[in-house]
């Protein structure tokens, strides 16, 4: 009964002495807890999560209770329990610090705002790039058509260094010969994935992440899997030419449009790779269609 006491006692002493800048700390705990929860939502970190909670409350009822055995033990557990959560949770806080990094959340205005003042592209920049867009999607119509498996990873504002030193650099300008040279199947950097930098072909062959959401289809492979997962870890817009169907789709941000015809896929390149920096992108169709998907799934 005496632990009980002391604890409203010292609750008590709390509120007392509640400021301001109190309730604002709470607030950022509370805003930071929100957006890890809506991070690990639907990833197996869930299952793991509720497993420590109901050690939490093990922990609680052993406390009141007095067991000293038990508390002790428990104690112990979590005095560890920091650096297995950093080991356990390194994906999703990889993840994490990623998004804050590029801005993806209530701030990204903000952020946007200030990188668009040194990063504003002019008249004859955007057209170039419009022009580099369609050579890239003749070859993948081309190779969608010839049923060429392809991997294309168009880097945006997340460096991709370390998955270009996967395969091979080639820095070319693109072409949809070199394009087509590249996936054909008997081409020793078909495999893999190609890495697009400011337009050009930067890498071949690389080795993507897969995606651990086991709420894929059944019926995506590799291909359409390392698509995802790269999209789940960076701000990438990843293209993917199926072998078996020669259909066309983009994952981004971890979720997978597809079945592209040639018109829809220059206009969502061009909204994603050009328009990115404007807030157009929200306008743009395949984030809206996808939006209102996982609300649906919901
Ligand atoms: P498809 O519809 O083209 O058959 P799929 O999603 O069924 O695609 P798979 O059939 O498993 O996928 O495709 C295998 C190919 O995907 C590999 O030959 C390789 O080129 C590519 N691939 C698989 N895993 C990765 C990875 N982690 N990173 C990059 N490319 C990969
Ligand atoms: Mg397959």
């Amino acid at each position: 009964m005496s632990t009980i006491n002391q604890l409203i006692d010292n609750f008590l002493a709390i509120i007392r002495t509640f400021r301001f800048k109190d309730a604002i700390d709470i607030l950022a705990i509370g805003i930071m807890i929100f957006y890890l929860i809506k991070l690990i939502r639907g990833t197996r970190a869930v299952q793991l999560l509720k497993g420590l909670f109901v050690l939490l409350m093990m922990y609680g009822i052993a406390f009141l209770c007095e067991f000293t055995m038990l508390t002790a033990m428990l104690n112990k557990f979590f005095e560890f329990a920091v650096i297995v959560l950093l080991i356990v949770f390194q994906p999703e806080l990889r993840k994490m610090l990623e998004q804050l990094g590029r801005g993806n959340y209530s701030y990204k205005r903000l952020v946007n705002l200030i990188v668009r003042i040194g990063d504003q592209k002019s008249e004859e920049q955007i057209s170039k790039q419009k022009k580099n867009i369609t050579v890239y999607v003749e070859s993948i119509v081309k190779l969608s058509q010839k049923k060429t498996g392809a991997l294309i990873v168009f880097e945006r504002r997340s460096r991709l260094g370390d998955i270009a030193t996967t395969g091979t650099i080639i820095n070319a300008i693109p072409s949809e010969m070199l394009i087509g040279n590249i996936f054909y199947n008997k081409a020793p950097l078909h495999d893999g994935a190609m890495i697009v930098r400011d337009g050009n072909i930067y890498a071949a062959g690389c080795i993507l992440p897969l995606t651990h959401n086991e709420g894929v289809d059944d019926n995506l492979g590799t291909r359409h899997r390392a698509a995802l997962g790269m999209s789940e870890e960076s701000d990438a817009v990843v293209l993917v030419v199926s072998e078996e169907t020669g259909s066309i789709s983009i994952a981004l941000n971890g979720m997978l449009e597809r079945d592209y015809t040639r018109e829809k896929l220059l206009n969502d390149l061009i909204a994603l790779l050009v328009v990115e920096n404007n807030d157009s992108n929200e306008k743009f169709s395949f984030l809206n269609s996808t939006k209102k998907e996982k609300k649906k799934s919901e």
